[in-house]
């Protein structure tokens, strides 16, 4: 989910004005909507992201930034960074539905899944770049929204969008997977343990650390498996397949608790709804079902029931 978009990012046109411009003059051009809360506008039905035409910009966001975010065959796809939040007084005439991103991401098709978090993930930097870091003075957003410029000529700095890598990683030993709790989740709720990425480490000690931290469990090697884009709000996921020396547990600050599961406590959890696991639009629910596969030969889709994300909250 969100990752693979097939999209022609364009990056050494976005400084190029005239060819944006043309862009944006073609029939073709269309632009998705994100509020300032980060909810973007789609079909009532949910069939996909409500593209809006040209004219329908100019209609209902003539003053609004724009980012350019790429091309496809049958269209050039601009972002609108919405300054004020709105509602129904705009959805409705647009036939249309504000969605959050995790909504968005079990509804629509992966094409527009993928490009919302892509717009989401590239205006939450904007909202966060409006001062340089450096010196302090306002920036001004250039190369079609990607690059953010200091106004202080002594300074000048350049500043790019920035992504957070995190792990995330299910640590097997022998026939059991290790799943944590977090503090406050709701009953049952078990997932992969993850965390972010320190300065000065490579993502293999962000594995040994993380796992060490939060279970007290000593990774031996790990092997990657599979990132995501992680837009809650800057994160890039990167998923991993750790094998553990030893299973003892010592629980840490950051979970309530820590434990083994073997594959038939993950069959009989699911079963009687005594367990829940990570919807499938995460890289955990990749990862423990890749481990199922491998620890078990058993499909985690063909285990799982009505799980409650299965019922995306909406707006
Ligand atoms: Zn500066």
């Amino acid at each position: 989910m969100f990752a693979a978009l097939a999209l022609e990012r364009a990056a050494e046109r976005r400084d190029d004005a005239d060819w944006l411009s043309a862009q944006r003059a073609e029939a073709r051009a269309r632009y998705i909507v994100l509020n300032p809360d980060g909810r973007g506008l789609a079909r009532a039905d949910r069939s996909g992201l409500r593209h809006l035409s040209e004219a329908e910009r100019r209609q209902f966001w003539p003053e609004d930034p724009v980012a350019f975010l790429g091309a496809t065959r049958e269209a050039n796809y601009f972002a609108i960074a919405a300054t004020q939040p709105r509602g129904e007084e705009v959805s409705g005439p647009l036939r249309a539905r504000w969605l959050d991103l995790r909504a968005a991401g079990l509804s629509l098709p992966a094409f527009d899944a993928g490009l919302f978090a892509y717009a989401r993930a590239l205006l939450y930097w904007q909202t966060r770049v409006r001062y340089c870091g450096v010196c302090g003075q306002a920036t001004t957003l250039v190369s079609a929204g990607h690059k953010a410029l200091c106004t202080n000529r002594d300074c000048g700095i350049e500043h790019f969008p920035r992504t957070d890598p995190a792990i995330i990683v299910i640590v097997g030993w022998r026939d059991a997977c290790l799943l944590g709790r977090q503090p406050g989740w709701p009953e049952g709720r078990w997932s992969t343990l993850a965390g972010f990425v320190e300065p000065g480490e490579s993502l293999e000690d962000a594995v040994r650390r993380e796992v060490r931290e939060e279970a007290g469990v000593e990774v031996e090697d790990c092997d990657y498996h599979s990132s995501q884009p992680w837009p809650f709000p800057a994160s890039l996921m990167l998923g991993f397949v750790a094998r553990a020396g030893d299973p003892a547990i010592c629980v840490g600050a950051e979970l309530a608790e820590a434990r083994w599961f073997e594959v038939d406590d993950i069959v009989r959890g699911l079963a009687d709804r005594t367990l829940v696991l990570p919807p499938p639009l995460s890289v955990s629910h990749r990862l423990i079902e890749h481990w199922l596969r491998e620890a078990g030969g058993l499909e985690l889709s063909a285990l799982m029931h009505d799980e409650p994300w299965l019922k995306p909250k909406t707006t």
